[in-house]
């Protein structure tokens, strides 16, 4: 998956114009920049990627849905639901702003059950946030019929997805707003940064505003802009924007090296009967950067982890006991831990997230293991790697 293991002349040109013009701000200093808007440019790139009206770069992914909330209007109060098998980074982005993270389950497209989240949504619901893990979506036309009969906002995290499709169009392009990361194990790095992308006018407005102190940004002269409305510091650099526009440029050259590694490795383990696959929803096309699949108990799964780590594979994850994308690991999540004291009304609105049962989602996440597609790996070191883990589960198997 990550963009840093092809890195080098393309990015470094990119890098070079920033910092010979000096400017290493995306606003103003219009007179010494010698023409250079990398933000500006690579925005310009990306919404033809994403086929997109609107792209608004970021700090972070993380800013990146805390940005795309705000500009939708998401404050205090409001309830947004988001999958139990993701990054805590949704949660973060969603108390960040006083709303309500509502956890729900997921099913065997390791996203959110669409049938799960018809069950969680309140008065007081106002987005769904379905969060495509490992490079696959979640069931995007039941969770759009929900958003519409329900009136709620669709928001993509599609922050591990740049490069897959659904029936046709780009992941992040299909909600009302999408979120990407560029951090430095994403497909595609700017060391850090991300993207919020939307076609609608009010939120690309709002956005842009909000991730720099609400600067209206007209006209050229900074100290004239107005103050529309309260904003944060959001903003991205030119050095990593710069970094992304030469990233960018290579991304169907990265979805096309983890298509093939992903390819040799599923064709290996599909031959072993008691291996399945998540579940990709119909017109679903992934950007291939993990391979993912479930065995047939959580003891068996546990055991083939342990032993493929044994046997020098690494990067094979087995997220139910890993604490980067699953609840259970999470601790400071169910116990709200925090620095300081969050506002009474926002502690009163949270559910009690210790008592909360996602057993249906430990039921997937307990059997299922993720093997990273990197795209360093030639086709015979992927051949090999694909003999070990099948020999390895078929050893385990026993
Ligand atoms: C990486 C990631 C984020 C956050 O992105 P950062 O750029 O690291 O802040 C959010 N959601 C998902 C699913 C991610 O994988």
């Amino acid at each position: 998956m990550p963009g840093f293991e092809l890195f080098g002349d393309k990015e470094r040109e990119q890098v070079q114009d920033v910092l010979d013009s000096g400017v290493l701000m995306r606003y103003g200093f219009d007179g010494m920049r010698n023409g250079h808007w990398k933000a500006k440019e690579l925005e310009t790139a990306l919404a033809k990627v994403m086929r997109t009206q609107h792209v608004h770069l970021v700090s972070s992914g993380t800013a990146a849905l805390t940005v795309a909330l705000a500009s939708a209007g998401i404050g205090a109060g409001d309830e947004v639901i988001m999958p139990t098998f993701t990054f805590v980074a949704s949660f973060e982005s969603i108390l960040a702003l006083g709303a309500i993270p509502v956890l729900v389950d997921v099913d065997d497209t390791l996203t959110l059950d669409p049938s799960a989240v018809e069950k969680a949504i309140t008065p007081k619901t106002k987005v769904i946030m379905p969060v495509h893990m490992c490079g696959s979506m979640a069931d995007l036309d039941a969770l759009q019929q929900i958003c519409k009969k329900h009136n709620l906002l669709l928001l993509e995290d599609a922050c591990q997805a740049i490069g897959g499709g659904y029936h046709g169009k780009p992941l992040g392009s299909i909600g009302d707003l999408g979120c990407f990361s560029f951090d430095y194990v994403k497909t595609i790095t700017c060391g850090e940064g991300g993207a919020v992308i939307t076609n609608n006018e009010a939120y690309y407005q709002n956005a842009h505003k909000y991730s720099d102190h609400g600067h209206d940004h007209i006209g050229n002269d900074r100290g004239a802009e107005g103050h529309p409305f309260l904003g944060y510091n959001f903003r991205i650099s030119e050095l990593n924007a710069a970094v992304g526009v030469a990233q960018l440029a290579r991304l169907d050259e990265f979805i096309g090296i983890q298509k093939r590694n992903y390819t040799i490795l599923r064709e290996a383990l599909a031959t072993i009967p008691e291996v399945t696959f998540r579940r990709v929803p119909s017109g679903g096309e992934e950007n291939y950067s993990f391979l993912s699949f479930f065995l047939p108990s959580e003891a068996v799964t546990q055991k083939v982890h342990q032993a493929l780590g044994k046997n020098g594979i690494d990067a094979c994850f087995y997220w139910y006991n890993n604490n980067w994308h699953y609840y259970r690991k999470w601790a400071h999540l169910t116990h709200l831990t925090s620095l300081g004291k969050l506002p009474k009304d926002v502690i009163e609105g949270l559910p009690d997230y210790t008592q909360a049962d996602f057993t249906k989602s430990d039921k997937w996440v307990g059997r299922t293991i993720s093997c990273l597609i990197k795209l360093g790996w030639s086709e015979k070191e992927m051949e090999a790697r694909s003999r070990i883990i099948k020999s390895t589960i078929f050893e385990c198997l026993k």
